[in-house]
């Protein structure tokens, strides 16, 4: 199979007909084979059942159901798994990302040898004030802070190589950062293309102004899972032990001067309580690495490498 489109929706029950009659249109003209997973996450409006009827309609249409709303990673990352084709592309439900893009990124992944395209939204039809002057922020203190250097991290319309979805994992809100996840599972050909957006034509944004401070927590928690997830001791333990021995410096000097020259009471001096709480904050932070160790010791994954040649 070519192509596996997966399309994460919650309750985008008026655009399905015509997004499906729209990607069927570019695929067969192209004479790809392919697959539409909709992936319908808990949706409380009839998508379901427009869902149903397109699948009975064409059997390459099929679909995958919720029993509640889990967010939009766990549709991503539940299409992933059951997605067959060579090249996976996604793409949001709302008519926002046009299918006419799908044999362009298909060729940059099978001809140009992506493993991930990104769309990139250069023209964008949301309101400014909420989405675009936010989003400029956010795209840039992400190309800073993880090294990826994509325009529009957050585009619903992507294309991947087939190995790369079935290597990573999209949970909680982390689709969002994509991209940031392939590169670090040692996906290195990353690349972006200009995508046609357009005004949303039925039902509403399920995402409000909370994604751009969620998004910059997850954006902190992926940077410190990556780096130091497998090896928490190497951060908690040398910022402890360098605040302990910061705190013991002090409380040494101190105590040496009261010793030897007796002019003043410990307590009397304000740097006194600054060691003292650096000791105990030092010691906290290292006794914080060793739990982390312990936890990421018996974490299931601590020995999961992803292999890409091998010769034997
Ligand atoms: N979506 C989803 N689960 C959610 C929220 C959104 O599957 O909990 C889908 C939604 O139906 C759409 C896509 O994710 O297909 C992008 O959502 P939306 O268009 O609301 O985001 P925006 O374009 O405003 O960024
Ligand atoms: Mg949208």
């Amino acid at each position: 199979m070519d192509i596996s489109i997966v399309v994460p929706l919650f309750n985008e029950e008026e655009s399905l007909p015509e997004l499906c009659r729209w990607i069927e249109r570019v695929v067969n003209d192209n004479g790809y084979t392919y697959e539409i997973l909709l992936v319908d996450d808990g949706s409380t409006d009839k998508s379901w059942e427009t869902v149903e009827n397109l699948h009975a309609a064409n059997p390459n249409i099929k679909g995958i159901k919720f029993r509640r709303n889990y967010g939009k990673s766990a549709a991503l990352n539940q299409g992933f798994q059951a997605a067959k084709g060579k090249v996976v592309i996604t793409m949001d439900a709302d008519l926002q990302d046009s299918p006419d893009e799908i044999p362009e990124l298909y060729k940059m992944i099978t001809r140009d040898g992506f493993d991930l395209v990104s769309g990139w939204k250069k023209r964008r039809y949301d309101s400014k004030l909420t989405k675009n002057i936010p989003s400029k922020l956010y795209n840039a203190t992400t190309r800073r802070l993880s090294g990826v250097k994509l325009h529009d991290m957050n585009c619903g319309l992507k294309a991947y190589r087939s190995e790369v979805v079935k290597s990573i994992e999209v949970y909680g809100e982390m689709h969002r950062y994509i991209p940031v996840i392939a590169k670090w599972a040692g996906f290195r050909k990353i690349g972006e293309k200009v995508v046609e957006h357009r005004k949303r034509k039925f039902g509403i944004t399920k995402f409000g102004w909370e994604r751009f401070i969620n998004g910059f927590l997850d954006l902190v928690t992926i940077m410190f899972v990556s780096k130091f997830g497998k090896k928490p001791m190497h951060l908690f333990g040398s910022l402890g032990t360098l605040l302990f021995l910061i705190g013991f410096v002090i409380a040494g000097y101190l105590a040496w001067a009261r010793i030897f020259f007796a002019a003043y009471k410990m307590t009397e001096r304000p740097i006194f309580y600054f060691g003292l709480l650096a000791m105990i904050l030092g010691t906290v932070l290292f006794m914080t690495g060793f739990l982390a160790e312990l936890i990421s010791r018996s974490a299931p994954d601590r020995n999961h490498y992803l292999i890409e040649k091998e010769l034997s």
